[in-house]
Order: C-alpha cells, then sequence, then structure tokens
C-alpha cells in the first residue's frame, strides 16, 4: 500500500500544489492584512501572480488559432458541422438551464427584500460605491459600446488587435481551418505547421504549470491583502453574494454532473477530479482565456479527451459559454429590481432570461467582463444602470466564482461532445486508417 500511495502522490502531485498553493495564499493574505500595505507595496507583492496572468495570456493567442485549425481541419467538414451544431446546442440549453437555476434562487432568498438589504438601499451614497462610480461610468458607456460591436468584433480588423478579441479570432481561425481541410493534399503542410505550433505551445504550458501554484498563491495572497473588510461587504451584500453561490453550487455541481452522467453513463466526479487544477486557476486568475492553456491540459492529459474535440471546442466555449456568468447576471438583475422595489412580470422575467444569456456570450473571458455586460440586462427591464454600483463591491469574488462554473461547463461539455461525436470520430479513425493502407 506504500507504493499505492506513493504512486497517488505522484500522479496527483500538481492538484496537491495547486490546493496547497490557495490555502497558503489565504493564510499569507490574511497575515499580511493587518500590516496596511500601500498600494506600490501591494503592487509589489502582487508580482508573482502577475507573472502567471502574462505567461498564460501570452500563450492564448497562438494556442486559440493552432487548436481550432487542426482541429476543424482535420474533421472532414460533415462532421466539424455535426460537432459545431451539437456544441452550439450544448451551449445554449446549459446557459439556460443555469439562467434558469439563477432566477429560481433569487426569488426564493429575496435578497433584495426586506430587511437584508436595508444598508444597501438605505445608504446609496455608501463610501467605497461613490469612489467607485466614476471608473464605472466609462466602463459601462465602454459596455454600451460593446454590445453593439460584438458583430463588429467578429471580423477581426487587423492581427494587432487579435490579442484582446478573441471572437474574431476564434471565427477567423475557423475559417482558416475549414479552407484548409478542403484543401486537401495541398493542405498538408499548413495542416503539420498548425499541427506542430500547437504541440510546441502545449509543451510550452507543460513547463509553465510547474509555476502555476506560486502565481495562484500571490494572486490569491494579494487579493486578500488588498479587498475591502469582509464584515462590512457582507452585512450589505451577504444574501445576494449568498444566492449567486447557491445557484452556482447547483448548477455546477450537480446539475452539469447530471447531464455528463445521463449523456456519457460515465462517473462526473472523476472526471471533474482532472479538471481540478484548471478549476483553481480559474479561482485564480478571474479569467476563462487565461486558464485555457490549463484547461487543455487537463482534458487531454488527465481525462484523456480526444484532441479533435478539444482543439475544437475548448476555444469556441472559453469564448463564448459562460453559464457561470449567465447566472450571476440573471440573478444580479433581478437582486437590482428588488432593491428598487420593482415587481418583475413574467415577460420581463423572459427578457432577462433571453439578455442575460446575451450578455454572457458577449462577455470576453477576462476578469469582470460580465460586470460591464449587465448593461445590457439592466437596460432591457428599464432598470438603472448606475445600481451595478451596489454590487461591485463583491464582484471580484462573484467572478472568480463564475469563472470556475464557466470553465467547469465548457470541459464537461468537451466531455459530452465526445461522447456524441464519437460515431463521426471513429469513422474519421478508421478512413485515415484506410489511406494508409493505400499508400503502403
Ligand atoms: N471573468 C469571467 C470569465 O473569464 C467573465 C465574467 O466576468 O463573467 O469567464
Amino acid at each position: 500500500s506504500r507504493d499505492s500511495v506513493k504512486g497517488f502522490l505522484k500522479r496527483n502531485l500538481f492538484v496537491l500544489f495547486t490546493v496547497a498553493a490557495v490555502v497558503l495564499g489565504v493564510i499569507l493574505g490574511y497575515t499580511l492584512r493587518p500590516h496596511k500595505l500601500s498600494q506600490r507595496e501591494i503592487k509589489y507583492f502582487a508580482f508573482p501572480g502577475e507573472l502567471l496572468m502574462r505567461m498564460l495570456k501570452m500563450l492564448v493567442l497562438p494556442l486559440i488559432v493552432s487548436s481550432l485549425v487542426t482541429g476543424i481541419s482535420s474533421l472532414d467538414s460533415k462532421a466539424s458541422g455535426k460537432m459545431g451544431m451539437r456544441a452550439v446546442v450544448y451551449y445554449m440549453v446549459t446557459t439556460l438551464i443555469a439562467v434558469f437555476i439563477g432566477i429560481v434562487v433569487v426569488t426564493i432568498i429575496q435578497p433584495g427584500k426586506g430587511s437584508w438589504h436595508s444598508p444597501v438601499a438605505k445608504g446609496r451614497n455608501i463610501e467605497p460605491v461613490q469612489a467607485m462610480k466614476l471608473c464605472l461610468t466609462k466602463r459601462v458607456v465602454a459596455a454600451h459600446e460593446s454590445s453593439y460591436n460584438t458583430v463588429e468584433e467578429m471580423v477581426p480588423g487587423s492581427s494587432s488587435s487579435a490579442g484582446v478579441n478573441a471572437l474574431g479570432l476564434v471565427i477567423f481561425s475557423m475559417c482558416f481551418g475549414l479552407v484548409i481541410g478542403n484543401m486537401k493534399q495541398q493542405g498538408q503542410p499548413l495542416r503539420d505547421f498548425f499541427d506542430c505550433l500547437n504541440e510546441a505551445i502545449m509543451r510550452l504550458v507543460a513547463i509553465i504549470i510547474w509555476y502555476a501554484p506560486v502565481g495562484i498563491m500571490f494572486l490569491i495572497a494579494a487579493k486578500i491583502v488588498e479587498m475591502q473588510n469582509l464584515a462590512d461587504v457582507w452585512s450589505q451584500l451577504g444574501m445576494y453574494t449568498m444566492s449567486v453561490i447557491v445557484g452556482l453550487l447547483i448548477h455546477g455541481l450537480f446539475v452539469l454532473p447530471l447531464l455528463y452522467f445521463v449523456v456519457t453513463k460515465k462517473n462526473p466526479y472523476s472526471f471533474i477530479g482532472g479538471l481540478l487544477q484548471a478549476l483553481i486557476t480559474a479561482l485564480g486568475t478571474s479569467s476563462s482565456s487565461a486558464t485555457l492553456p490549463i484547461t487543455f491540459r487537463c482534458l487531454e492529459e488527465n481525462n484523456h479527451v480526444d484532441k479533435r474535440v478539444t482543439r475544437f471546442v475548448l476555444p469556441v466555449g472559453a469564448t463564448i459559454n459562460m453559464d457561470g456568468t449567465a447566472l450571476y447576471e440573471a440573478v444580479a438583475a433581478i437582486f437590482i429590481a428588488q432593491v428598487n422595489d420593482m415587481d418583475l412580470n413574467f415577460g420581463q422575467i423572459l427578457t432577462i432570461s433571453i439578455t442575460a444569456t446575451a450578455a454572457s456570450i458577449g462577455a470576453a473571458g477576462i476578469p469582470q467582463a460580465g460586470l460591464v455586460t449587465m448593461v445590457i440586462v439592466l437596460t432591457s427591464v428599464g432598470l438603472p444602470t448606475e445600481d451595478i454600483t451596489l454590487i461591485i463591491a463583491v464582484d471580484w469574488f462573484l467572478d472568480r466564482l463564475r469563472t470556475t462554473t464557466n470553465v467547469l461547463g465548457d470541459s464537461l461539455g468537451a466531455g459530452i461532445l465526445e461522447h456524441l461525436s464519437r460515431k463521426e470520430l471513429e469513422f474519421q479513425d478508421a478512413e485515415l486508417h484506410n489511406s494508409v493502407v493505400e499508400e503502403n
């Protein structure tokens, strides 16, 4: 049994490191908090975490391009069409379920009604909220623009803007992959090139992953050092925070796993076990895009999901499939309605469901993007957009949790889609085999 313990440790070394990083980060953060570090000191302190963010972000662009191009060009157009359709259906269904759960939870808990919210409702001029108002106004304006820019962004103007415009990158790479896939023999050098590029990036990820626990520890510690006093925030927004957490837990721990089980008949929790590092990275970075390299690695190395599936669906999922964000948008909008004593009728709740879904698709996989796209939801039912400031104090925290749910949804989706597409994949394998035999 000593050998089995050793084997277990070896297999789960990274996971243990990563979990330890979270614990140490929290301890370190709370140890330093009483020392009231200055902004500058916090910045230096956060540096190792910032480095991790930058390393991951650096990989995202080549990773999205190389994986999508190879993923799509290695399938024939019929197979990729089918897989694409299934992915869209999965994204839509799970996002709508998430929104539904959010609406039910916030309607039952009623965080914006009665005594819970009195400090928020009465004290609309709460200090920290005021201070952030200015910076938010700018973001709200940006959001107004971004809601109609989403379509524009689907067509990237130049490669220099591609770094921030993941959606354009995804669509460009898909088209490119389709074209190369149709070029038959002539396209082979490009397919080999992107395949090799993808392999090289994943090897870089394998190196960076050693540094990830250190980065995550400092990301978490620095956030704890600089955050507001929890007790204050809790008394104002505790029930709202609870509602979002309960919703995310129901969706992430029960609904999505159940769906996975129903479709694949496999144990969802052992699948989730293989994802732990990606989930913790999402928690640490608040960004599904930055987590993408780790998500790839977990799915391919730990859960052995077919690369043709991960390469196809993960980049798309990380960009548009955000269950956690959709759930959060719905809860937040209804919370704000409750605070304003506004009773929503069925039509308005339906509108919130649709716009929350749209807002989650439009949100980029970067920290707090969902807070900005909230504007779409609020304006659709005539709620005051400046009330976003009411929930800003806890957003950094909820952002981490919803990002984790987003990554979980993408990953379980890859498992489900692999299962649904197994016929096409086997067919493709057989064809490949035949062509090799013929050549010889
Ligand atoms: N931070 C989230 C993500 O990257 C997006 C959001 O703000 O909801 O998935």
